[in-house]
């Protein structure tokens, strides 16, 4: 079997094991920080609208909480069960302790398909699931957010079930709700915003001027357009984009990054909106549009859509110099290796994509102190977390002779590992 077609657990594992072995990890720690400390699998029965009942399987993770609460987000996919439920709750274990921020990690989802269901089975589905895992999430125990197929909206629900239940309203209980229940300004633009700040980092480590770099973006969603928005405005040269319907490309010196960011709000497609635009090539055919996005002959790549972008088939062909995986798990460990021994760096996305988490961070403090922030507070302080934590990496990376990506968990582990030695075990 290759590598590409592991169990997200078993490939979870794997990173933690290679860690925990570079660093010399005491195995009664190592053995510890390899369990979840609770995995909840409860059943959501929801009327639906022509008066039958389906009962739909969700969990919820608790992968970690030795650093503060459980965080990780929630997902509505027919492909969601235990193990990737697991692994994602462990990678947000070792994505808050790699940005310093006072969490654990947590993941929930339920395997179901939100495009078949109305709104109002979706309310009540997510209504139902809340009252299931309400035990085990709060404020001080796990703050669920959004992830795949869940938003903002959820996250109201989410938050007023909570309240019905406890007879008061909480909104620190998940992060990423609308700005009027206590959502934080710049929580839309995290992540995206957190990815520019890291190409900043990682372009200088690599002697690479940002300013007139040239950047290939697979994915223009809400992650990959903020970065794209950005970068841009700093300077870079965006030349080729990608998204689900296509890819287009610079004719000149640059894509019009502005110009196609606020198109894409009302096509939703990077085809649609560059169709007016000049300048530019559009390749309708997203097999080819994503191929030539990935081999682009750029300095910087950020793929920002999908996980197992970056394989084995095409890493001969990659030109960038440096890789910042915004998205979650791009690049497979075959394509890794072999591009590290070319002396390419690879920003890990426990890192590169960890803005998201550190601004539901803020928006955690925030909900508590009943005291908010503005736009421009929220920059300062993230920028502030990514800059350090990118110090605090390349410090583990000379210090362990290391790539990046194992660097990042030696931190991370670390981190964790240093406050359970600390605690010890209760008994
Ligand atoms: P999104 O749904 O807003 O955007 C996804 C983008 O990928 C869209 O432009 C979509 O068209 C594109 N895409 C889908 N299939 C594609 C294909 N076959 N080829 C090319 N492009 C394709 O999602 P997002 O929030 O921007 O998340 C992107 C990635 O970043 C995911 O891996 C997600 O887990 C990760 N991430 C997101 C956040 C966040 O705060 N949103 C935080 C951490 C990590």
């Amino acid at each position: 079997m290759s590598a590409e077609s592991l169990n997200p657990r078993e490939i979870a594992l794997q990173q933690f094991e290679k860690a925990a072995d570079i660093m010399k990890l005491d195995p009664g720690l190592k053995e510890i920080l390899s369990k979840p400390k609770i995995q909840v699998t409860v059943s959501v029965p929801v009327e639906m609208d022509d008066g039958s009942v389906k009962v739909f399987t969700g969990h919820r993770v608790i992968y970690n909480i030795a650093r503060g609460p459980g965080k990780g987000g929630i997902r509505f996919h027919p492909a969601v069960t235990l193990d990737e439920v697991t692994a994602l709750a462990e990678w947000m274990t070792w994505k808050t302790a790699v940005v310093n921020i006072p969490f654990g990690g947590a993941k929930g989802g339920i395997a179901v398909d939100p495009s078949k269901l109305s709104v109002g089975e979706i309310e009540r589905l997510t209504r139902r699931y809340t009252a299931e895992i309400i035990k085990i999430i709060g404020p001080e125990e796990d703050v669920p957010a959004p992830d795949v197929n869940t938003g903002p909206r959820e996250m109201a629900w989410i938050m007023d079930t909570y309240s019905m239940h406890i007879g008061r309203t909480e909104n620190a209980v998940v992060t990423g709700k609308p700005g009027v229940l206590g959502g934080s300004r710049g929580r839309p633009e995290a992540t995206g915003r957190g990815v520019y700040y890291v190409a900043m980092r990682a372009a200088e480590h690599k002697g690479i001027n940002l300013v007139g770099a040239k950047i290939a973006i697979q994915g223009f969603g809400n992650v990959g357009s903020h970065a794209a928005l950005f970068l841009h405005e700093h300077g870079a040269k965006i030349v080729a984009v990608s998204d689900a319907t296509g890819a287009v490309f610079a004719k000149g010196d640059r894509i019009d990054i502005p110009t196609l960011f606020e198109k894409v709000q009302e096509t939703k497609s990077v085809v649609k909106a560059a169709a007016g635009m000049s300048d530019v090539e559009i390749v309708e055919n997203v097999k080819e549009g994503n191929l030539r996005v990935l081999t682009a002959d750029v300095d910087i790549l950020i793929p920002a859509a999908l996980e197992n972008s970056i394989t084995s088939d095409i890493m001969k062909d990659i030109k960038a110099q440096v890789i910042i995986e915004a998205a979650n798990g791009p690049t497979t460990p075959v394509a890794e290796e072999y591009l590290v021994s070319k002396g390419k760096l690879i920003v890990p996305d426990i890192y590169a994509n960890a803005g998201g988490v550190t601004v539901s961070y803020f928006e955690w403090v925030q909900n508590r102190q009943g005291f908010y922030w503005t736009l421009e507070e929220v920059r300062e302080r993230l920028k502030i977390i990514m800059d350090q934590s990118f110090d605090d990496i390349v410090r583990m990376m000379n210090e362990y002779d290391v790539p990046m990506r194992e660097a990042a968990y030696i931190l991370a582990i670390s981190r964790v590992a240093e406050v359970t030695r600390m605690r010890g075990l209760y008994a």
